[in-house]
């Protein structure tokens, strides 16, 4: 070792920022845009990468390299991935209260079908929006109950 061992923690999309300026966009992580509850950023830097490419043609096309041109890009990025990113931060918000996720746990444990539910949120955005509405749990804790 020549030097000290350092790291960073995975740059979550918790909060909107600015990821543009004059003459530049941030891309993916460097323009902390990981999920904040499941930690995949592959696939926003796919789409941030996808719509900064688009951005610098029309920057090209227009001759204008602004700030303020440049915030074109910021509105598309918050367009595609912005309400993904609200909703996974909430829930990441509900999991850190302890009774909560007991709660939780106590739900899911023994119950087959919510298990099923619960792995096909990685991919259903929609799905992931109904965890944040009462009427799914109670739905699913009489599921519960009948199994
Ligand atoms: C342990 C771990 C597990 C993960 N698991 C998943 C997962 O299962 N699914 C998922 O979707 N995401 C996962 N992620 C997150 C995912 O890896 C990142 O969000 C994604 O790789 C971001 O892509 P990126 O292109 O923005 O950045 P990066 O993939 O970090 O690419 C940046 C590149 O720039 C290079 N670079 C840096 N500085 C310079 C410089 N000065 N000059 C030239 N090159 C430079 C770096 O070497 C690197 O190759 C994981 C992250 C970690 C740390």
């Amino acid at each position: 070792m020549i030097g000290k061992l350092e790291g960073y923690g995975l740059p979550l999309g918790s909060k909107s920022r600015h990821i543009s300026g004059e003459r530049f966009m941030l891309v993916g992580d460097a323009g902390h845009l990981v999920d904040p509850l499941t930690g995949e950023g592959i696939g926003h830097a796919f789409y941030s990468g996808f719509i900064a490419a688009e951005q610098a043609r029309d920057c090209f096309e227009k001759n204008d390299f602004s700030e303020a041109y440049m915030k074109e890009y910021d509105v598309r990025v918050a367009r595609v991935l912005g309400s993904e990113m609200k909703l996974s931060y909430r829930l990441q918000t509900l999991m850190r209260v302890v009774p909560i996720v007991n709660l939780l746990g106590s739900i899911i444990s023994g119950n087959r079908k919510f298990l099923e539910v619960l792995s096909r949120m990685y991919n259903d955005f929609d799905l992931r929006g109904q965890l944040v509405k009462p009427f799914f749990w109670i739905k699913m804790f009489f599921s519960k109950r009948k199994s």
